[in-house]
Order: structure tokens, then sequence, then C-alpha cells
């Protein structure tokens, strides 16, 4: 599967509920490339700067990444993608090598959320390194004894964020109809509270 959907719209906090559900492996490229930063990888080094500027690191690195990711035994039974593909030459790229490994996508799931809600989601969202788990300071407050520890992204800045924003609707929005064609596109409504959300893409999944 996989998910798609501006930033902000809630990627990430659904796949960590949906990969559960389905048992199959949530594999997102925005936290391969945030690990290898960290790392300091050769890897790392070349998408650091396009990611705290809001853009997109460039597509040979980037689908070299996840292809070698989705290849691995613990993906046999099942991924979810979340951040990949962004771009029309990402899908393109997926699509050649899940049809000469013989696998094929059972549904792309689209979540849509207003441009206005975004930026606000973006600058209110904190992460548990612990735990991956994913805050909104007011929507979601974390609780009181992992308070301390949230890490904020160095590209929710609302400079970074509105970047971010413009590129999925030039580079990112022209999949969608790449999936549409396929007929295998699921669009979900993704305002409101996170639970009401994964229980319409359990209903679009399972229509
Ligand atoms: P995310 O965590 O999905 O919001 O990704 C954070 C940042 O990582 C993005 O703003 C891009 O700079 C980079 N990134 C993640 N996935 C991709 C991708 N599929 N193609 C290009 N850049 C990506």
């Amino acid at each position: 599967m996989i998910l798609v959907g501006p930033p902000g719209a809630g990627k990430g906090t659904q796949a960590a509920r949906l990969v559960d559900t389905y048992r199959i492996k949530h594999i997102s490229s925005g936290d391969m490339l945030r690990a290898a930063v960290r790392e300091r990888t050769a890897l790392g080094q070349q998408a650091e700067g396009f990611m705290k500027a809001g853009q997109l690191v460039p597509d040979d690195v980037v689908i070299g990444m996840v292809l070698e990711r989705i290849a691995k035994p613990d993906c046999a039974a099942g991924f979810m993608l979340d951040g990949f593909p962004r771009t029309r030459p990402q899908a393109e790229a997926l699509d050649k090598a899940m049809t000469k490994a013989g696998v094929s996508l059972d549904a792309v799931l689209l979540i849509e959320v207003p441009d206005p809600l975004l930026e606000e989601r973006a600058i209110h969202r904190r992460t548990d390194p612990v735990t991956g788990t994913i805050y909104h300071l007011k929507y979601n407050p974390p609780p009181a004894d992992v308070a301390g520890r949230l890490q904020h992204r160095a590209d929710d800045t609302v400079e970074a964020v509105e970047k971010r924003i413009a590129k999925y609707h030039s580079e990112t929005a022209p999949i969608v109809p790449f999936y549409m064609e396929k007929g295998i596109l699921k669009k979900v409504d993704g305002v409101g509270e996170p639970d009401v959300i994964t229980q319409r893409i359990k209903a679009a999944l399972e229509a």
C-alpha cells in the first residue's frame, strides 16, 4: 500500500496504526532520510540541505534507498510506503521494480487536508524520539512524562512548511492520476480526530 498526502496530512500517524492492523512493514522515506542525516552517512549528507530547505531530495538518491529497503525480507509479507513516491519518476521507478519482482500494489490511499490546516499541524507537531509517537501540542498533547524529550522537526518551520506544501502541489499531486488510471486510488478525508480518520481509512480499504 501507499499513503499519499500533503505534509501534515497525518500519513505518519495513520501508517503507525495501520501497519499494526494489517501486519505489514511501515516504510517512511522521511524517517529513513532523517536517520541517515543523524548518522551522518554519505546519503544523509547529500539529503540534509534539501530537507532543511523544504525541498525534495533528488529522485536518484531516494529511489535507490527505498527500492533497496522494500526488497529486504521483512517487507516480503507486505509494506506501507509513507512519503514515497513523491514525484512521477519515483512512481514509475516503483512500478517498474514491483512488476519486475512480480508483486502489485493493493491500494493507494490519498489523505486530503486543506492547505490552511496543514501549516498549523506541522508547526505544533512534536515527535517522541524514543517511541516515534507523533503529537500535536494542542489537539493531541503529550503526557507529562515524555514532554521533556519531544523533538520539533527542523523542517517544521513556517517557511519550510510553505515550501513543502507548494512542492506537494507541483511535484506530488501529479502521481494521483497515475494511480487513478490503475483503479487503485482511494481518497479519504483527513480532517478530524486521528481515530475517526483511521476508521475512514479502514472502511475505504475494506470497501
Ligand atoms: P516527510 O517526513 O515525509 O515529511 O519527509 C521529510 C523530508 O524528507 C521531505 O520534505 C523531503 O525533503 C525529504 N523526502 C522524504 N521523502 C522523499 C521523497 N520520496 N522524495 C524526495 N524527498 C523526500
